[in-house]
């Protein structure tokens, strides 16, 4: 079994539901353990500033699954929350799940590359990641709690547990 982190994020709809489903769904995963799950985050759009604000969130995993059927596994559940791929580049999407990291591996292919290339300076990830895991070092980038405290987290709070 190996550790992994997934991050969580979406900005239309009913983003607190695909939350909530995609956290059920990553535990009824083959070979796969949820073994925790951070606070989810409101946290300010980015890449593309003219859309609504995004939640996010990060769960840990326990995996028998290898990287490529772990990546397959979660573009399915973002699949199933109604993600449609347009082309436009970080804009808004009902669920996106970025594999940040699992134990022991640094890959790079023309699907998956790990640990997930852009988590420093992403507030949005690093806050919930480093509930779970602030003394992570993530190969090639740092550790997770210096990471954070470099990075700008203005108007990412917290959002009431359960949501609204
Ligand atoms: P970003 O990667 O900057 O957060 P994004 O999440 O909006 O942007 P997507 O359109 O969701 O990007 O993903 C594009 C492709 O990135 C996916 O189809 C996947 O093959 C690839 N990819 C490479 N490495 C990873 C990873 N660690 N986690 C998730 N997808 C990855
Ligand atoms: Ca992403
Ligand atoms: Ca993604």
């Amino acid at each position: 079994m190996t550790r992994a982190f997934v991050a969580l994020g979406g900005n239309l709809g009913d983003t607190h539901a695909y939350l909530r489903q995609a956290f059920d769904a990553l535990a009824a995963l083959s070979q796969t353990r949820l073994l925790a799950h951070s606070r989810i985050y409101r946290t300010p759009p980015w890449g593309l500033q003219a859309q609504p604000p995004f939640l996010n969130a990060v769960a840990e995993l326990d995996t028998g699954l290898a990287p490529h059927e772990l990546l397959d596994a979660l573009l399915d559940i973002e699949r199933s929350a109604g993600r449609v791929r347009d082309g436009e580049r970080w804009g808004p999407r009902t669920l996106d799940l970025d594999l940040l990291h699992m134990d022991g591996v640094v890959l790079h292919d023309e699907r998956l590359t790990l640990p997930h290339p852009r988590i420093a300076g992403r507030a949005f990830v690093l806050l919930p990641l480093a509930e779970l895991a602030a003394d992570l070092e993530l190969p090639g980038q740092g550790r997770v709690g210096a990471l954070l405290a470099a990075a700008d987290a203005a108007g990412c709070i917290v959002e009431p547990a359960g949501g609204r």
